[in-house]
């Protein structure tokens, strides 16, 4: 029996389980299908407080599991596939293996939004990438698409510019959700070219096992065209990972777990800390402050149960 396993291993995780750990509560994290959340995608880092010249993603989330696992935090890899908070201890099936524990912090975050193409999902790992960090390089004077057109579709944009011979963004809209500093970066960079009012209608060429291409629509003309693209990156948001929790926890129409003040959820004893509630603030040092918060509640919990 554990007095909390944590699910998730990104800033809210791995900040959960540091504070858990010095706790004396033994915390069992549970790495994930994407193990050290969304910095592990990210390069530097500069605006996590106490790095003056920035740190790179993937080593700020190595250090905060280091730290974790100094004071007795244990990480487990795999995925929750399966959960039953009906009754109290819980039960978290890892991927076959059932754990019991008194308390729960869901800190699984969310993952990125496709846009459902027909051949999107068998052109990933093959020119269809949602990640400019970890597949960018690939792409070296090639043809590269980012679509999306919020901070995410800036910072990718600008990124892929140190690889790609040429970078369009392409967006549904005229408007752009993203930040007046972002666009204005990415507006600044000439590598960057603008398709507005335009959507995509499908990747190509599943044939050859490759993206080649794409066919694109004015959403104001209505005219389609098609244009050579070999890496095509999507940048159109993320959808939290509760989908195991779905009968189990309340959650809102788009699948993030409703607050039932700070770090509580609908149900006694199991918590929330990160991007699988925050949509609106999503950065690293919230998701930390989160975890550090339904940490410190899982600890009050578990000391009123006489734990
Ligand atoms: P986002 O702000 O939700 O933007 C998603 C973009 O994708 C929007 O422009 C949206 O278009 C578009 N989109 C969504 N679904 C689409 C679809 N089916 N087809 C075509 N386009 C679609 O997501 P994000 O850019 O990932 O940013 C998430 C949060 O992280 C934001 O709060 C952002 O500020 C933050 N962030 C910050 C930084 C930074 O400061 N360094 C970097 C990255 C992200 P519409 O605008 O038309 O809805």
């Amino acid at each position: 029996m554990r007095n909390v396993i944590i699910i998730g291993s990104g800033c809210a995780g791995n900040t959960a389980a540091i504070y858990a750990a010095r706790a004396n509560l033994t915390p069992l994290v549970v790495g994930g299908h994407e193990p050290g959340g969304q910095l592990s995608l990210t390069t530097l880092v500069e605006n996590f407080p106490g790095f003056p010249e920035g740190i790179d993603g993937p080593v700020l989330v190595e250090n905060m599991k280091k730290q974790a696992e100094r004071f007795g935090a244990e990480y487990v890899h795999g995925s929750v596939i399966e959960a039953d908070l009906s009754k109290r201890p819980f039960r978290i099936n890892i991927d076959g293996n059932w754990e019991t524990t008194r308390a729960l912090i869901v800190a699984s975050g969310a993952s990125a939004r496709w846009l459902g193409l027909p051949n999107e999902q068998k052109l990933i790992g093959h020119g269809v990438s949602s990640c400019a960090t970890c597949d960018g390089f690939f792409y070296r004077d090639k043809k590269i698409m980012v679509i999306g057109g919020g901070d995410s579709a800036m910072e990718e944009a600008n990124f892929l510019t140190r690889f790609g011979s040429e970078v369009v963004i392409v967006h549904r809209r005229e408007e752009f959700r993203a930040s007046k500093i972002m666009l204005d970066r990415a507006r600044a960079n000439p590598k960057i070219k603008w398709l507005t009012n335009t959507v995509v209608e499908d990747v190509y060429d599943v044939s050859k096992g490759i993206v080649t291409g794409v066919k694109l629509r004015n959403t104001v003309t209505g005219e389609t065209s098609e244009r050579e693209v070999d890496g095509f990156f999507l940048a159109i948001g993320h959808i939290p990972n509760t989908k195991v929790f779905k009968e189990q926890l309340e959650l809102d129409p788009d699948g993030y777990i409703i607050s039932k003040g700070g770090p509580r959820t609908s149900v006694t004893g199991v918590f929330h800390a990160g991007d699988v509630e925050d949509r609106i603030y999503r950065q690293a040092i919230t998701a930390s402050g989160a975890g550090c918060r339904a940490a410190m509640e899982a600890e009050k919990f578990l000391e009123n149960e006489g734990h």
